[in-house]
């Protein structure tokens, strides 16, 4: 949140790469604005070479900045990638958009990835590129194996209070200011549930909390 390019960074499980050094560390450092200046590199991330983006993001993890130049230099190798239509996922879309997996009639052809539909199904994630592959294949070639059901979260009453909160950094929704008689409502709700299973289950996802009651 410190960062201008909003910078973030991950360590995922080393080696990354069969052939890799076990000395060596694979870093993905991600930034969403790009047309913006750095902190400590005063151009946009989208005309920086790996060295300068090294050093923006050694800046942000505190290395002195006299060491910066140098580290950056000699001790990392940085490879730019910038994906400029990522964003193309989260357009808004409607039904038809997207080419069903085996649109109807198909016998010899299907639609894999990330652009094809697929029902309730989240995009970004390999899972649903793998899913897109199963339906094709066992669909067309008649395999019968059954593809794994789409992980049920939307009518998982848990996972629904949990995502409530987190959509709103931390807020639960009773935090929130209702109209008028509305906002009147929430006590006399809160005494009813008290006691009640109800009333754990807001307490464990974090609606209910302390002072509340
Ligand atoms: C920055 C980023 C972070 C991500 N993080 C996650 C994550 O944490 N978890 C997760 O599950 N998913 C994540 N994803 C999504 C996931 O990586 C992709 O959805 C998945 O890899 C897509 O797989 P795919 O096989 O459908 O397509 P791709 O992996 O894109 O494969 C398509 C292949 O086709 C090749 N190709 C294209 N055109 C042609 C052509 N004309 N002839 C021959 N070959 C061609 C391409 O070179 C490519 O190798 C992330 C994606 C990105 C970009």
């Amino acid at each position: 949140q410190d960062s201008s390019w909003l910078l973030s960074w991950t360590i995922n499980r080393q080696g990354q790469f069969k052939e890799q050094d076990k000395k060596q560390v694979c870093v993905w450092v991600y930034s969403l604005f790009t047309d913006v200046p750095g902190d400590y590199i005063k151009k946009p991330m989208k005309e920086c070479t790996g060295k300068e983006i090294t050093e923006e993001w050694l800046y942000h993890l505190g290395v002195p900045v006299e060491e910066i130049p140098e580290l950056a230099e000699h001790s990392a190798v940085c490879v730019p990638t910038m994906m400029p239509y990522i964003t193309a996922f989260f357009m808004p879309r409607a039904k038809g958009d997207r080419p069903d997996v085996i649109p109807d009639g198909c016998v010899n052809f299907a639609f894999l990835g990330q652009f094809a539909e697929t029902p309730r199904d989240t995009i970004f994630t390999t899972e649903y590129s793998v899913r897109t592959a199963m339906e094709a294949v066992y669909g067309l070639l008649g395999v019968d194996r059954g593809v794994p059901e789409v992980w049920g979260s939307v009518y998982d009453i848990r996972e629904l209070l949990d995502s409530s909160v987190k959509l709103m950094d931390g807020v639960s929704p009773l935090e929130i200011e209702l109209p008028g008689p509305l906002n009147k409502l929430k006590k006399p709700l809160l005494k009813a549930i008290s006691g009640t299973v109800i009333e754990k289950l807001l307490r464990d996802h974090n609606i209910l909390k302390e002072g509340m009651m």
